[in-house]
């Protein structure tokens, strides 16, 4: 796989990579009361450290943050190691805040971060126990077994507790973790929209319908009620939940269904040992399309990348090779004889060739050719042009399967 990127197609490369285990957590000894002290003083010492950093020109080193605020940490209780992550982490916020030329950084989550001196990770027994000055925690993970056993055994780089505004645990751990991708022996495309995610794998062109038009509703519903309200829903406690709450559910809706879609794509993939390809949305189509500011725009953006980033996720779990295609002229391009489309409303037409199809199949069908072109020496007998195939051309677009046939079939596994 590796050696493969060019300016078309750039292959995931295998290596080291952090892959971070979620879970909610419940406390089995010490009482809430306390974890959400211990993380309030810890966030009140980031938010000290780096006000004052913020009044300084130059940032200094670790060896000099920790000349200057060892001690006080000390002072206030806490223990070695977790003074030590209190002024690195403080040093790398205020860093990143004056790369992007931010304005001060201001702590509103309730997050406190530990080393292995601090914590220990008992995965087989779903245990995290982990001491914050004099105090002792032990937290169970809310998670599924099968969940958690994938990641026993590994190096973790440090524990992250946090509290929500509903006073739920949230426990996050990066993992390292060596991805080795297989040797591809074929490939499926994926092109998204939306309303639809369209999957082609050579053969059959396959319609998924996501679930990221009704995270939209959810989204207009509370841009409806901020109208309605004028500016006052700024100042009106209740309004301002509801709004919270609906946008809250919205994105929940996408992540979700993310995560699901990434499961089902990256098992039928390794299934039939193949790469999966996506279009790479880089830097610029995330700047120029930031320029629209209606909420299905910013929806898409927020919603593509979650799935990209649930798919890679994933796929690195698996050993699923990855690879991104260059999006240029993947919907104006006849996948049979490269001539320009034209287009009837979403129906595209090749006047050359005859070629009919709509849209998406267009996409779809025109990614898998794109990463086709560069991993054809790797596929064998089965890296040939589906569109030059006799058969296929025969049957040209007509085998497409009906819309419905497979929606939602993902969610029973
Ligand atoms: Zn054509």
């Amino acid at each position: 796989m590796r050696g493969l990127t060019t300016h078309m197609v750039r292959v995931v490369p295998r290596g080291e990579y952090m892959l971070t285990l979620k879970a909610q957590g419940v406390l089995i000894e010490g009482s809430l009361e306390e974890l959400r002290e211990e993380l309030y003083l810890t966030r009140r010492a980031v938010q000290y450290i780096v006000d004052c950093l913020w009044e300084l020109d130059k940032l200094p080193t670790i060896n000099q943050a920790h000349q200057m605020f060892y001690r006080m940490l000390r002072q206030q209780g806490f223990r070695a190691h977790q003074a030590k992550q209190i002024y690195k982490y403080a040093l790398t916020i205020v860093k990143s805040a004056r790369e992007n030329n931010g304005g001060k950084p201001l702590l509103k989550k309730l997050t406190v971060r530990l080393d292995e001196y601090d914590a220990r990770v008992d995965l087989e027994n779903q245990l995290i126990i982990v001491k914050l000055r004099n105090r002792v925690f032990k937290i169970k993970l809310l998670h599924r077994r099968e969940y958690t056993e994938k990641f026993v055994g590994r190096k973790w780089y440090e524990v992250i507790i946090s509290i929500d505004r509903q006073r739920r645990i949230w426990i996050s751990i990066p993992f390292r973790w060596g991805y080795d991708p297989y040797r591809p022996r074929s490939i499926i495309s994926i092109d998204t929209n939306l309303r639809k995610i369209v999957i082609y794998d050579g053969g059959r062109i396959r319609r998924i319908d996501t679930r990221f038009t009704e995270a939209l509703k959810l989204k207009h519903l509370a841009e409806c009620v901020q109208k309605r309200h004028g500016y006052a829903w700024r100042r009106n406690r209740k309004w301002l939940d509801i709004i919270r709450a609906l946008h809250g559910r919205g994105s929940n809706i996408v992540i979700d269904w993310c995560r699901k879609f990434a499961k089902y794509i990256v098992l039928k993939a390794r299934k039939t040992r193949s790469a999966i390809v996506l279009e790479l949305l880089g830097k610029l189509w995330f700047n120029s399309s930031q320029k629209s500011p209606s909420l299905a725009d910013k929806l898409s953006r927020f919603a593509y990348r979650r799935l990209q980033l649930a798919i890679i996720t994933k796929a690195m779990e698996y050993n699923v090779p990855i690879v991104f295609v260059n999006p240029r002229d993947t919907s104006s391009t006849c996948p049979r004889c490269g001539a320009k489309l034209e287009y009837i409303h979403r129906l595209a037409v090749c006047r050359k060739c005859g070629f009919i199809a709509d849209r998406d199949t267009v996409g779809a069908v025109n990614i898998y050719l794109k990463a086709l072109k560069t991993l054809a020496p790797c596929l064998g007998s089965r890296g040939t042009h589906p569109m030059t195939d006799e058969t296929r051309a025969k049957g040209g677009t007509q085998k497409d399967e009906p819309m419905t046939t497979h929606t939602h079939s993902y969610t029973n596994i």
